[in-house]
Parts: structure tokens; C-alpha cells; sequence
């Protein structure tokens, strides 16, 4: 990769603005960087995923070959605030056969086909029984829903409505050739340090099995994220999290809690992929500055966009905004779940993630983070009457200049309102201007030292 080579010294010397800087001259590719991860979405998507387990394992493995992901494991049993980490799951096959020994449902052709965690069985059962543990679409005949069972002991299969129509009444061999042992919970978590201590969290679920939209566009996401940031000098350390929904957040929160304190803001990333509007759901302080950053980029960015209100349902902003945690950590996905038919199923597939709404969804966090790295609060050092622009050469940049960014309005805005309360993210909000935009022109006053 080009990157590290083509920054120049200057950016490298400044923190600031180097995610724009990077955008901008390294021509950053949404569309192209959106194929890179519908590449890595591919290469997990046949993998069986749970929250424990090798399925797990292998796919932070596979993402060990594009960041230096570290490799958690917490053994079964261990207690994390009011839960447990649970016994680990394995399966190798699961299948129920007719009464010829044809295989009407196979693990091996869709790990859909199994309820998740499903505990070890081998029997034999007429339909009726055998019904008790199948689920079905029937609005969709030909989909496969997506059943879990983590937290009770048992078992299922889950199938199109079609091929539960064409099941004969007859005695059925069922087996699951699954494990629920003891063993640990897999995580990912890459570290990637700043100039502060001040944290980023950076938090995606890797525990579904075939599903792309809910889960691996999530993933694929948090990796071209710290692909990116690795390259590039940062104000905040960043955090990454590759881990089971639910029990994975609460584990590393519980394991952590020395931690947490540093982490001043955080994206939950899940669903990037399909062909919906971004969502940014706030975090639960809801005046958060993620939750006015990413508010103000998606305000700004040109595509179709919905910001939500806090709620108590969700990913992992569910455990990192309770009450006793309370993170500034809010939500981008693009659909939210539950409110398109293919979440949760068989047709959540790799037709329904898109490279350039991964691309998109790219393009966004990366400029949410740069609002983040570049905001600050200034002084105006001549703030009695505008200072004179014109014999600093400041008056004429505007158009036509390399720097169009930085037009008059924008200094006379920034001047205006840096009196040391106002940050610049205040400034775009209330000035109606990019957050880019304003953040330049500081960058250009403080040079000329009208700022400080
Ligand atoms: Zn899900």
C-alpha cells in the first residue's frame, strides 16, 4: 500500500486534518474500497459463526491476515457482571434424512439449516414430532430463517416453507453431530495507539453464521477502518472490537473496566451493506460529539440518511450505553434490523450488499472520525473588531485559490466564534458550512496567528 509513502512530512508534523489530507490526495475510492470489503465478505460469508466457537475462531483468524488482530479467549463459566460466559458450541454436520436416506435438509448445503447451538441429537421421529423443531418462513417460501437458541438447551432445523411442503409423512433420521462444552469465548481486539490516551471504540459482532448485511458488513467495515487509520498519525488511540453480540460486549466491559474511562467516543457498526439510507442511531447521552459529528457529516454528505433517537434495543450500544457504562457510543448501519424481510435469513446473502454502499458507508465514518481528530476550540488573538484580512493576504483566498475551502465567510464565522467556548464543530453547526471547511479555515488563521 501506497499510503504511509505518499503523506508528506507536514501532516505527519500535525495531527490535524489528516483524514481529509488522506481522502483527498490519495484518491480515496469509495467504490474500490467497497469491493475490497464485498472480497472479505465473500471469503467469511460460508463460515458457521456463533458466539463461542472454532466457526468464530477461523473468521478472526482470516481477519488476522488484514490487521494484526489479538486473539482473546475467555474460559466457560467465567462471570461477567450479570451473566456467564456460556459453554462453547462446535458442529461438523447436522442433517435429517428421509425414510430412502436422502438428505431433505443438510447442514453442508446452508449452516442456516441448524438452529444456532443447537445441542447434540440422534434420533429418529415422525413428521408431527419432527415439526416441533422446525421453523419456517411462510411469507417467504423459499428463504431460510436465521433461530438461535444460546440460552436454553435444545434443538432445530430451520428450512424453506417449499421444502417443508414437499416432507412426506414418514419416520425421519435426525442428528446433529454438535459439541456444548466447556471451552472459551473468542474475541478479536486490535489496538492501534494515538497521541492520547483518549480512546475511539470501534465495535462490530463476528457471531452470525451466513448473513451479510447483519454481521460480516460490519466486519468488513471495522477492518478497511483500521486499514486506513494504521496508516495515518492519530490524535485518539483506537480500539477495535471483533466480538459475539450481547455476551462478547459485556465480556470485554467486564473485563475491562479500567479501560473504559479512556474511551471518549465509539461507533457500533452492523448493516452497511444494503441499499437503504445510513442510519445514525444516537448514543444514550444523545448531545454526545459522535452524536453531533456523525449528525453534521450525514447533514453534509449527499446521500439519503435518517438520524434515530436512543433506544434500549439493539447491537452492542445496548451494553456500551447502560447506565452504569454509559459510553458516547452510538450506531451507523444502513436499514436497521428488523425492518427489511431478509433480516435474519437465508436472503440476507452476498446479492444483498452492495460495494458502493460499503464504499459509502466507508466514506462516512472516516469523515465522522476526522471530525473527531480535527475539532478543537480556539481563540481569536485580534478580537476587538474583525482583524484586517487583507494585508495578511488572507482577504483575497477566496475561490479560485488551491485552498477553496477557505472563503471569507468561513474565516469571518471562525473569527466570530472563537472566544474559547465554541468548538469548530459549534462553528459548521451554526454557520451551516462543512465541518472540513471550517476546520481548514482555522488551520489557515492559525498559521497567520489569529487563532491560538
Ligand atoms: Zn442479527
Amino acid at each position: 500500500m501506497g499510503a504511509t509513502r505518499i503523506i508528506p512530512t507536514l501532516f505527519r508534523e500535525n495531527g490535524r486534518n489528516d483524514l481529509n489530507a488522506l481522502e483527498r490526495q490519495n484518491g480515496f475510492d469509495p467504490l474500490a474500497e467497497g469491493q475490497a470489503m464485498l472480497r472479505l465478505i465473500a471469503e467469511l460469508y460460508p463460515i458457521c459463526r456463533s458466539i463461542t466457537g472454532d466457526g468464530l475462531r477461523e473468521t478472526l483468524r482470516l481477519l488476522q491476515r488484514q490487521i494484526p488482530l489479538e486473539l482473546r479467549e475467555v474460559p466457560t463459566g467465567t462471570q461477567v457482571f450479570d451473566w456467564t460466559v456460556p459453554k462453547e458450541w462446535n458442529i461438523r454436520d447436522a442433517y435429517v434424512k428421509n425414510a430412502k436416506g436422502e438428505r431433505v435438509i443438510d447442514f453442508q448445503k446452508s449452516n442456516l439449516h441448524v438452529v444456532n447451538y443447537s445441542v447434540p441429537v440422534r434420533q429418529r421421529v415422525g413428521l408431527a414430532e419432527l415439526k416441533e423443531h422446525l421453523f419456517t418462513l411462510p411469507k417467504h417460501p423459499d428463504w431460510i430463517p436465521y433461530r438461535t437458541s444460546y440460552y436454553k438447551e435444545s434443538w432445530g432445523f430451520c428450512l424453506s416453507e417449499n421444502q417443508l411442503v414437499g416432507m412426506k409423512d414418514e419416520e425421519y433420521e435426525v442428528c446433529i453431530d454438535s459439541t456444548l462444552e466447556d471451552g472459551h469465548l473468542s474475541y478479536g481486539e486490535y489496538f492501534l495507539p494515538g497521541e492520547m490516551r483518549d480512546e475511539v471504540l470501534i465495535s462490530c459482532h463476528a457471531c452470525h453464521p451466513s448473513l451479510c448485511n447483519d454481521n460480516l458488513s460490519g466486519i468488513a467495515l471495522a477492518v478497511s477502518l483500521a486499514q486506513r487509520l494504521k496508516s495515518i498519525p492519530r490524535r485518539y488511540s483506537y480500539r477495535f472490537l471483533f466480538i459475539p453480540g450481547t455476551i462478547g460486549a459485556i465480556t470485554w466491559l467486564a473485563k475491562n473496566e479500567e479501560k473504559i474511562a479512556n474511551i471518549k467516543h465509539g461507533l457500533v457498526l452492523t448493516g452497511v451493506g444494503d441499499a437503504g439510507a445510513l442510519h445514525y442511531k444516537k448514543s444514550r447521552k444523545g448531545t454526545a460529539e459522535i452524536d453531533r459529528a456523525a449528525a453534521h457529516v450525514l447533514k453534509h454528505c449527499g446521500q439519503a440518511h435518517e438520524i434515530l433517537e436512543f433506544s434500549p434495543y439493539g447491537y452492542d450500544e445496548r451494553q456500551y450505553c447502560s447506565p452504569g457504562i454509559n459510553l458516547s457510543v452510538g450506531r451507523l448501519s444502513r436499514t436497521p434490523h428488523g425492518t427489511f424481510p431478509e433480516y435474519h435469513t437465508s436472503a440476507d446473502n452476498l446479492e444483498f450488499v452492495h460495494a458502493d454502499k460499503l464504499g459509502g458507508a466507508l466514506a462516512v465514518s472516516l469523515e465522522i472520525l476526522s471530525v473527531l481528530e480535527n475539532n478543537g476550540t480556539f481563540v481569536n488573538s485580534s478580537p476587538k473588531c474583525e482583524p484586517q484580512l487583507g494585508k495578511r493576504g488572507l482577504y483575497r483566498m477566496i475561490g479560485g485559490t488551491p485552498d477553496a475551502g477557505v472563503s471569507e465567510m468561513a474565516m469571518l464565522w471562525v473569527l466570530n466564534q472563537s472566544d474559547g467556548e465554541n468548538s469548530l464543530l459549534d462553528i459548521a453547526e451554526r454557520s451551516g458550512m462543512r465541518f472540513d471547511a471550517v476546520s481548514k479555515t482555522a488551520k489557515a488563521l492559525e498559521e497567520h496567528k489569529l487563532l491560538r
